[in-house]
């Protein structure tokens, strides 16, 4: 399917709230992670969202240009070009973008949009996250208002973060003291001047005690009822309407148990990137070292082109993370429910 537009994604994000699934959001840093997203979200009939950070996009425009914006449009327009040959939805979002990075990332890709869209083309990407979450909340809401009204403009969703994720990511990492549990007085907050701005739609990542990274058990401790006390207090104050769409990010190495409950809480998109990077990287690691005298020119020898071309433990990283999408998808409940096998059934 061609990536999706505003209409249906709109529509994804109502069927993964009201079925009680997510869509992994993964980052990609290059065509062939974001081939191996497909590829995943394919073999589980899943729909789902590929993501960029100003890291990975800086990355992908190589090494000599580090140009986010270029890099970022590059992916895009790769996934545009080959994602109608996949059975499944896609959206295209761009990851935590800071306030001071917003000129050099955010802005220039929604003034990308915004040409396309005059010359009748598809946006380029979906959404994109602003993260004011070092912010005092207040400041962090006037920049996420005022960019929900141009998103609203161009059919774009933002997502926004309120409260800190612990860990460390893209070099930016939270402060020990960091308020790593949202309140659901910042949560009301948020809708009061966010749903003002009428007709617009927003991702809300509301912590609660995620840590970006992977750590060893115990030193995530995860509070999803926060999640649910949050929605409660939001339903009470502005009805039902105003219930949030969340977005759970710092997510890998969670218990089952904590994901479904912030499933059941209206978390719809859950970020995933460190554990899909060591899918990667296994799978290639699992080659060197099985084949070492293939991929190295050992004593005088000549190695083995088969074994150290790029495109042999290159695929083998791209089906290996696919694999790991489609995990990923089980444990988001999101398996087999696909939108496009209802095309035209509407
Ligand atoms: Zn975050």
């Amino acid at each position: 399917m061609p990536v999706v537009d505003y209409e249906r994604y709109c529509e994804m994000l109502d069927r993964a709230r009201s079925g009680r699934f997510a869509y992994p959001a993964i980052n990609v840093t290059s065509l062939t992670t974001a081939n191996a997203v497909l590829k995943g979200l394919a073999d589980s009939e899943s729909d789902g969202i590929i993501q960029v950070s100003t890291g990975g996009a800086a990355f992908a425009s190589g090494s000599a240009i580090k140009s986010m914006t270029l890099g970022a449009i590059s992916i895009a327009e790769h996934v545009h070009r080959v994602a109608d040959r996949y059975p499944i939805n896609v959206a295209l979002h761009t990851d935590h973008c800071q306030a001071n990075k917003l000129k050099e990332f955010v802005l220039p890709l929604v003034e990308e949009t915004e040409r396309r869209r005059a010359r009748g083309l598809p946006n380029l990407f979906n959404s994109h996250m602003f993260d004011g979450s070092a912010l005092p909340l207040d400041e962090n809401l006037d920049v996420a208002v005022q960019l929900l009204e141009r998103f609203r403009k161009d059919d774009l969703i933002l997502e926004i973060e309120t409260g800190v994720v612990g860990g460390e990511e893209d070099g930016v990492s939270a402060s020990s003291t960091a308020k790593l549990y949202t309140t659901p007085a910042d949560t009301l907050e948020v809708a009061r001047r966010m749903n003002a701005v009428r007709g617009a739609r927003y991702l809300l990542a509301a912590t609660f005690g995620n840590v970006h990274g992977v750590y060893k058990p115990g030193h995530v401790r995860l509070r999803p009822s926060i999640l649910k006390d949050c929605q409660d207090a939001v339903a009470k104050a502005f009805g039902e309407v105003a219930r949030f769409y969340l977005v759970f990010h710092g997510g890998s190495g969670s218990d089952l148990h904590d994901i479904h409950e912030a499933l059941d809480y209206g978390v719809v998109k859950m970020n995933i990137d460190t554990d899909m990077q060591y899918a990667f990287t296994r799978a290639i690691a699992d080659q060197c070292f099985k084949h070492y005298d293939g991929v190295l020119r050992v004593d005088g020898d000549v190695g083995n082109n088969k074994t150290y071309g790029p495109r042999t433990y290159l695929s083998l990283a791209e089906n290996a993370m696919a694999d790991r999408v489609k995990e990923a998808v089980g444990v988001l409940r999101a398996t087999g429910t696909t939108m496009a096998n209802l095309v035209g059934k509407h």
